[in-house]
């Protein structure tokens, strides 16, 4: 079997009976054997005897995938990259499990990620630092990251990552795939381990367009048990994939995106031709400034640290995954497991959030940043009455080198700049390949749309990657 295939040509052929479904499965299984000791793209890779063997017949009958491993999967563990939870089984699928499932999939094992999904790297997994295909000194984004290493390196045709703020796209825009944040209560968060409730959504990462459109199709839908669920139609994002721009579109271009000098002048380069290219498929242009952008990463610093503490108050013992021995009473046995329990980073956010939480701190942080919150949704408000779609890079940087980041968190957590925004305001993203840098490593940009605009973003996304030919580069050593 040829490799890097996508799950359009894989549909193709099983349909033509090129191909048997299970020559397929284990074409992938074997991938994914042989290339994660080098990338630590999964955490656990079932066993040939528990594989699922899914009879059902439906759009993924055959095609396997890969699941981030704060997704339920029944009986399976769900470790979130962290200790606390190594040893955790999920007693029932998430709501995006069971409907991949119900599509014919076999999930084949766990992605490694960032802690808890806390992170932009891939370096903050308790279970080791997961690589990019590209170039393996350099990190393949996060914090889905093992999701997007695999699919990058053809060991899986599609994986699922979650994203709180830009855990999909900067992982796609670094290893060279589309990734989508969808508009907040699209996909149902049933079964995934919450980080920030009211940002969290999983979106799917894969090489292609079309692929990312035919996931969001199963993925997306109204589930009557999460209460934060939109009540959406079923729509076939594939329908209108025609290759055209449709007529009379404008974009706005973030100002912002081309003018601070924190943006890497490869990624600037590498933006500045996709929107030439945009203007050659016919789209109009504006330029727009977003003032209250720059607040973005403030508002999601204390939002999702004052959720996360939060929701992450849970594992203390007593419920779920690890229990701290020998403590001698019910709070020595909390502070023992929630110290040997967490990594470093997941402390430092659970500190953050307590803090800006705390009674006398809340009116100054917490409060606050809700207000500009609401200011920043009125402001996106505002420019999708100018301008259809927004673009912007993904990324303020290229992937970045192994250990260059990590002891700066700072610095990493400004790197979010551009994908953090529209997961405060709940407002869909997707991001794709542009030109690569001179070193050949991929760099992303990104379409922002009002809400529920994803039918018109996809078509857009695919007019561009149909006129280029960015998604059909693969990286070398995976043949
Ligand atoms: N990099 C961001 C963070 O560390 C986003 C994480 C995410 O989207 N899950 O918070």
């Amino acid at each position: 079997m040829k490799t890097f295939l996508t799950i359009k040509e894989l549909k193709e052929k099983l349909e033509k009976k090129e191909i048997k479904k299970e020559e397929v499965i284990s074409f992938y299984y074997n991938r994914l054997k042989k290339y994660n000791d080098k990338l630590n793209v999964a955490l656990e890779i079932f066993e040939e005897k528990d594989l699922d063997k899914n009879n059902k017949q439906g759009i993924l009958s055959g095609i396997p995938g890969l699941l981030k491993d704060n997704i339920s999967q029944k009986g399976k563990i769900t470790s979130c990259a962290s200790k606390i939870l190594e040893n955790y089984k999920a007693p029932y699928d998430a709501t995006v499990t069971k409907k991949l499932k119900d599509e014919g999939t076999v999930i084949l094992g766990r992605a490694n990620m960032d802690e808890f999904a806390m992170g932009s790297s891939g370096e903050f997994s308790a279970f080791g630092i997961t690589k990019n295909p590209w170039d393996t000194n350099r990190v393949p984004g996060g914090s889905s990251s093992g999701s997007a290493s695999a699919v990058a390196a053809g060991l899986i045709p599609w994986a699922i990552g979650t994203e709180t703020g830009g855990s999909v796209r900067q992982p796609a825009a670094f290893c060279g795939l589309v990734g989508l944040y969808p508009t907040y209560g699209s996909n149902s968060r049933k079964g995934i381990v919450a980080f920030t409730s009211s940002t969290d959504q999983p979106g799917p990462l894969t090489k292609t367009v079309y692929d990312n459109a035919l996931l969001s199709s199963i993925l997306m839908g109204e589930n009557p048990n999460d209460s934060t669920s939109l009540l959406r139609p079923k729509v076939d994002f594939t329908k209108n994939l025609t290759g055209k721009l449709p007529k009379n579109l404008t974009f706005g271009v973030i100002k912002d995106a081309l003018e601070s000098d924190g943006i890497n002048a490869e990624v600037k380069k590498s933006f500045e031709l996709a929107i030439k290219q945009l203007e050659k498929l016919g789209a109009k242009i504006k330029y727009i400034e977003l003032p209250d952008l720059k607040y973005g990463i403030s508002v999601y610093f204390i939002v999702s640290r004052a959720e996360a503490a939060s929701n992450l108050a849970r594992f203390d013992g007593s419920l779920y995954g690890m229990r701290a021995q020998d403590a001698k009473d019910l709070k020595e046995m909390y502070i023992k497991t929630r110290h040997d329990g967490f990594g470093p980073e997941v402390k430092r956010r659970i500190l953050m959030g307590n803090y800006v939480l705390s009674s006398s701190h809340q009116d100054a942080y917490y409060k606050k940043a809700d207000h500009v919150r609401a200011m920043l949704r009125a402001e996106f408000e505002q420019a999708f009455k100018e301008v259809d779609l927004l673009i912007s890079p993904t990324t303020t940087t290229l992937p970045f080198e192994i250990g260059k980041m990590c002891n700066d968190p700072v610095k990493m957590y400004w790197a979010d700049y551009f994908t953090v925004p529209n997961c405060i305001t709940g407002n869909p993203a997707l991001s794709i390949p542009g030109e690569f840098s001179k070193d050949g490593l991929p760099i992303g940009f990104q379409f922002i749309g009002p809400r529920l605009s994803e039918e018109l973003i996809y078509q857009v996304a695919y007019a561009f990657e149909q006129s280029t030919d960015y998604h059909l580069k693969t990286p070398k050593g995976y043949e």
